[in-house]
């Protein structure tokens, strides 16, 4: 029989393999220290949605409702559910469906995919991961630093450096109204400039047209009435405050003032975390009209979201030999009975809280240590009959001999202490916490 064809994975969503686990783990584990340090609880909330959250949460007239959603009919009941393009919606509505707030602000956190049809290319795909904070509830600007602050501490937490922090505040509605008002006429004015997209824009969401990657219409909206000049007393100090608050923590910030973000929902601070290529990691802001909009009680909100794949490239950069490691133990051996013996070894082992893999498949003694040293293990455990039968194994250091790198060195250990001789030689070694 031939070999059938190869099925594909689906263009622009990735495979994550065990090699990239190690900066997986790092990561979680750092954002896990992080939300536990300012006090944010995990939400987990469905990947799948109706279509209407995102239409209404997000916008109509935004790249992604527009043209990024997997949006299908349920064939079943003939729901119009969408796979989340971004979480805060989702997070927003069971925040709402189980009255969260009813005794006061919520700090929570989110992880998982997310899936946007964009055009796949390096950093970025069609499904990709994020994580991010909401914290509802509070009118700010403390609110706004305290995000800002607790991604700055991520990145500590993880050893990353060249990310440069923007900031800049989208007012009120009032304000943008105005704003947006004076950037219809100005846009008018100048309409033989204005590319397809911008034109269809134009009526709709003209702040959009700001956030443009056109170099044709750069020195347009370049010179374009600028929101600053539009926001009231309230805003301004609203926006002074936080960076007042950021200074005062000495979080460096550069104010952007055609930082816009995508998404509709957004009021007063907006930021994005921006690394050294201009890629942006992570974005958020304030959206105090968002709860209201889908339903709630009028409740302000403010929070992130940050790219787990973004993140996870600038780590590989700044940690590039943060490499797999190996299990603790390999354990091979003669099978038969002595292969029971070797079952039972591998689980006393394991109740020791030491990681061990225990040959399957049989092969030859020397078949056997090619996998043991492959698998990256410590210590290889060698049950031979022989020395069973006088309550014996011989363990092998595969790596990190205390006599040297690459030195043979094998002892042979009464079975009864052999986790305990383990655990001693790795703490002795390196004072490896087990
Ligand atoms: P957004 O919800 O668009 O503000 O996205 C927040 C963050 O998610 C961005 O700053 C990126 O780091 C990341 N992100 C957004 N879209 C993608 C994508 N298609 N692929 C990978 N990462 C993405």
């Amino acid at each position: 029989m031939g070999k059938a064809e190869r099925i594909q994975g689906v263009r622009g969503m990735n495979d994550v393999l065990p090699t990239d686990e190690v900066y997986w783990d790092r990561f979680e584990e750092a954002v896990a220290t992080v939300m536990r340090g300012y006090g944010y609880r995990r939400i987990r909330t469905p990947i799948v949605e109706p279509t209407a959250l995102f239409v209404r949460g997000i916008g109509e007239v935004t790249d992604i409702v527009e043209k990024e959603m997997y949006s299908f009919t349920d064939a079943l009941n003939g729901d119009e559910l969408t796979l989340r393009p971004e979480s805060t919606a989702g997070v927003v509505r069971a925040v709402i469906e189980h009255n969260l707030l009813y005794d006061g602000p919520k700090r929570l956190w989110y992880q998982g995919p997310m899936f946007r049809h964009e055009r796949p290319q390096k950093g970025r795909y069609r499904q990709f991961n994020q994580v991010g904070v909401e914290a509802l509830g509070m009118t700010g600007p403390d609110a706004d630093v305290e995000v800002i602050l607790l991604g700055n501490r991520l990145w500590d937490e993880l050893g990353l450096g060249g990310i440069r922090l923007e900031i800049n505040s989208l007012g009120q509605a009032d304000e943008r109204n105005a704003h947006r008002a004076a950037l219809i006429a100005y846009f008018e004015e100048h309409r033989e400039q204005l590319d397809g997209d911008a034109q269809r824009r134009l009526h709709a969401n003209p702040l959009r047209i700001l956030d443009t990657k056109n170099p044709a219409m750069q020195a347009l909206v370049e010179a374009a009435p600028r929101l600053g000049d539009f926001l009231g007393p309230e805003s301004l100090a609203h926006f002074t405050e936080v960076q007042r608050l950021l200074a005062a923590n000495k979080v460096e910030f550069r104010i952007n003032p055609r930082l816009v973000r995508g998404l509709d929902y957004y009021n007063l601070t907006v930021f994005e975390w921006v690394n050294e290529d201009g890629l942006t990691l992570c974005g958020g802001g304030r959206y105090d009209p968002l709860i209201a909009m889908l339903g709630g009680n009028p409740a302000p909100a403010c929070g992130f979201a940050l790219g787990v794949e973004r993140v996870l490239e600038q780590l590989r950069r700044n940690a590039p030999d943060l490499g797999a490691t190996g299990c603790d133990v390999y354990v091979i051996h003669a099978g038969g009975a002595v292969g029971e013996v070797a079952f039972q070894t591998a689980e006393r082992l394991r109740d020791a809280g030491l990681e061990v893999i225990l040959h399957c498949g049989g092969g030859s003694f020397k078949s056997q240590f090619r996998r043991a040293d492959a698998s990256g293990a410590r210590f290889a455990v060698i049950a031979g009959e022989d020395e069973l039968a006088r309550g014996e194994v011989s363990v092998k250091w595969l790596r990190g001999s205390p006599i040297g790198e690459g030195a043979a060195r094998q002892e042979t250990v009464a079975l009864a202490a052999l986790a305990d001789w383990i655990v001693d030689a790795m703490v002795a070694s390196d004072g490896a916490d087990i």
